[in-house]
């Protein structure tokens, strides 16, 4: 989650030298490299540190965009992007995800906003409507088209997740993009026109076969790959069978919470959800 003490703010340019920086090459973080004797970060260690914007654009030039994306404790937050490109000597480039636990858990959060902003103004190079280049509005998450007056904003893209539970049960699946070994909860994307009860429903229906009853709201998670809201959901099993919806589950598996399989990344809305609703079951 975003810091409590971070404010969200929008402007096109920032030339604050102090600002916490936020920056990226591609769809890579670019930090700081870490002394050799911590070349590999502990998780719950905080190592990582921010880097200097005016070191980085000595060393890359201009960048491409060059956001204020808001202010934690008074200070602006700096969000700076290079198409392309290696990382300078003394830094190194990271997927974000990869970092949780390494950096700062609210700057973390920061990065995920910075990141979403990165994929919206890569997106939107280009009016959808007409194809004119756009360019960013000075005070606000929207590019605008100069020929039709078209704002394109920052697309947020709500999706489910549900835990099933049976008895001292879990229902966990896996996907093939998954690694080895790895099972969460179901999730799927919200359609249009659907509210998200009713995306449970269908998702699990078509994903496992099952019917679930008793839905229960847990939490919601911004998910910044490329740009989901996680709304996550516990619900009680009601009838069928297990069948994996082909391509989609690879396979899915009632699990003893005493026996769980890996688990996602603790930075994962679906990792808190597993582990509150286990607490909760041994509890009982
Ligand atoms: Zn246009």
């Amino acid at each position: 989650m975003l810091p409590t003490d971070f404010s969200p703010r929008f402007a096109a340019t920032c030339t604050d030298a102090a600002a916490r920086c936020y920056a990226w090459i591609g769809e890579n973080i670019l930090l700081p490299a870490l002394p050799e004797h911590a070349a590999s970060p502990q998780p719950a260690t905080p190592s990582f540190s921010l880097p200097q914007a005016d070191a980085l654009i000595s060393a890359l030039g201009q960048p491409e965009a060059d956001y204020l994306i808001g202010d934690r404790a008074g200070q602006a937050c700096r969000l700076l992007f290079w198409p392309q490109g290696d990382a300078p000597d003394g830094y190194a480039l990271h997927n974000l995800r990869a970092v949780h636990g390494s950096l700062d858990e609210g700057d973390f959060w920061i990065a995920a906003r910075a990141r979403q902003l990165v994929s919206w103004d890569r997106e939107h190079r280009f009016c959808g409507y007409c194809g004119t280049a756009t360019f960013p509005a000075p005070n606000e998450v929207a590019r605008v088209c100069p020929n039709c007056h078209q704002r394109h904003y920052a697309r947020v893209s709500p999706a489910i997740m549900v835990l099933i539970k049976r008895g001292r049960q879990l229902l966990l699946a896996r996907s093939p993009h998954f690694k080895a070994g790895m099972y969460s909860a179901l999730a799927g994307f919200v359609e249009p026109g659907e509210a998200c009860e009713g995306t449970v429903h269908r998702e699990v229906m078509e994903e496992v076969n099952l019917r679930v009853k008793n839905l229960r709201w847990f939490d919601s998670q911004s998910w910044p790959f490329p740009h989901s809201l996680m709304l996550a959901f516990i619900a009680d099993y009601d009838g069928g069978d297990i069948v994996c919806q082909p391509e989609e589950i690879e396979d899915a598996q009632w699990f003893d919470i005493d026996a769980l399989p890996d688990l996602p990344t603790r930075a994962s809305i679906a990792r808190r959800l597993i582990e509150h609703v286990v607490s909760e079951m041994r509890a009982a």
